[in-house]
């Protein structure tokens, strides 16, 4: 099923593509969750055309999209299928059935970024052995198979002690802590036990989390957004405060740490690094998203070039836009579901409500069709003169009383 999309033929990328071309390229995203709704508007802005596959019909970007085809992203034929109707085919998620983006590449189909960047990506565990490899600093990691293995990596890397799947994980759903050897066997069940694909990470005892968006051109041409902090709850990106407050040192060497990471990995596109920084100033490399990333949202109100629109651009060949802040600070703030159902709409229309009446506060809505708990709704976007004055704001506008703020 091929919602809204009228029947003519996909353009391929040129050498030469430039903005009157544009508006005949056809974006193909793989993916239509809040990344996919937001490259969309993006997208608009430049009369650039974004294509996505995602099987629900009301997925988050679906009313946004020039087309959407309702089917899998994971399935073979869909994916060759859909790749037909478009230019260039580039993720929204990196859980996407990467043999078929590999078959395709052989067969002269344009993929951003390269499918052996998704193959990496996609297992945490040949994440962490490629990045090794490459000499990025990471916390010590190590392949599990069975309890004797689990139980040697604790001798090793001692508690907490952090048990990852190597698949399918995202926000923290796909990890589990072990305080103590005893705790091991709950921790490995939790996860659907070693079956599924298990390593583990040596805990990694971080002051703060830090985040850098960089952007690859199809020329090769690079650029680093400002560093980012993220603040995780329940292993859920919960606030993102840009820019960072860290030394100039330690503002260098998370930068040129991401860009080696990215470096590394093959095609076009942004890409988030999501690194963690310690007490004795040491930067390690926690993962990589090969696309837009909650990290980033905050850049469409305070950067010159949004993460969005930089992906497009870097995709489809334009030259790469300004990542540098145009506000002076920003905080974001995830909407996450505090309960499923109506309960959970009622309580984020009060949030959102009071977020409107706030100066310099920005609300975006994700329009899912279902509220769940946990579950990333929508976020709002602070920018202002100072991080203190918007951690203020955003107090005022957490807190139950309707403040006027000033
Ligand atoms: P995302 O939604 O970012 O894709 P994810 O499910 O892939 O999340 P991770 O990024 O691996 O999960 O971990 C989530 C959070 O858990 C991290 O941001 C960090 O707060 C914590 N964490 C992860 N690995 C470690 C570690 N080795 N030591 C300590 N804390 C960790
Ligand atoms: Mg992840
Ligand atoms: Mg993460």
């Amino acid at each position: 099923l091929v919602l809204a999309c009228s029947s003519h033929e996909a353009s391929p990328i040129s050498e030469d593509t430039h903005i009157k071309g544009v508006s005949e390229i056809i974006v193909g995203v793989l993916g239509g969750g809040q990344l996919g709704r937001m490259l969309c508007q993006a997208a608009s802005q430049m009369a650039i055309k974004v294509m996505i596959l995602d099987p629900s019909k009301n997925c988050s970007a679906s009313s946004l999209a020039y087309g959407h085809m309702v089917d899998s992203f994971d399935d073979s034929a869909t994916v060759e299928e859909f790749a037909k109707r478009c230019g260039v085919l580039t993720v929204e998620i990196e859980h996407v059935d990467v043999e078929t983006l590999e078959k395709l590449e052989k067969q002269g189909v344009d993929v951003q970024p390269k499918a052996s960047t998704i193959r990496i990506i996609q297992d945490k565990y040949i994440q962490k052995v490629h990045f090794s490899r490459h000499g990025i600093p990471l916390p010590e990691f190590m392949e599990i198979s069975d309890i004797e293995g689990a139980e040697r990596a604790g001798e090793l890397f001692g508690y907490p002690l952090m048990i990852k799947s190597k698949r399918l994980a995202y926000d923290g759903r796909g990890n589990a802590v072990a305080n103590s050897q005893d705790a091991l066997t709950s921790a490995v069940t939790a996860l659907g036990g070693f079956s599924r694909g298990l390593y583990v990470e040596k805990w990694a005892p971080f002051v703060k989390e830090l985040a850098v968006i960089v952007a690859r051109g199809r020329d090769g041409s690079m650029v680093c957004y400002p560093v980012v902090e993220t603040v995780h709850r329940d292993n859920i990106c919960h606030i993102v405060k840009a820019p960072a407050d860290v030394p100039w040192k330690i503002n260098k060497l998370a930068t040129d740490v991401a860009q080696k990471a990215v470096g590394s990995l093959e095609g076009a596109g942004v890409f988030a690094v999501e690194l963690f920084l310690t007490d004795d100033g040491q930067i390690l490399l926690n993962e990589v998203a090969p696309r837009p990333h909650n990290s980033g949202h905050q850049t469409i109100e305070s950067c010159y070039t949004s993460q969005f629109e930089q992906h497009l651009r870097a995709v489809v060949g334009l030259p790469l836009g300004d990542p540098s802040m145009r506000t002076p600070a920003s905080i974001m703030y995830n909407i996450l579901g505090e309960d499923d159902g109506e309960a959970g709409f009622r309580l984020a229309h009060r949030l959102i409500a009071r977020a409107l009446s706030v100066p310099g506060a920005s609300v975006h809505w994700y329009d899912k069709p279902e509220m769940r708990k946990q579950r990333k709704m929508g976020h709002i976007t602070l920018v202002g003169q100072s991080i203190g004055v918007l951690e203020q704001r955003l107090q005022c506008i957490l807190s139950e009383q309707t403040h006027q703020v000033h």
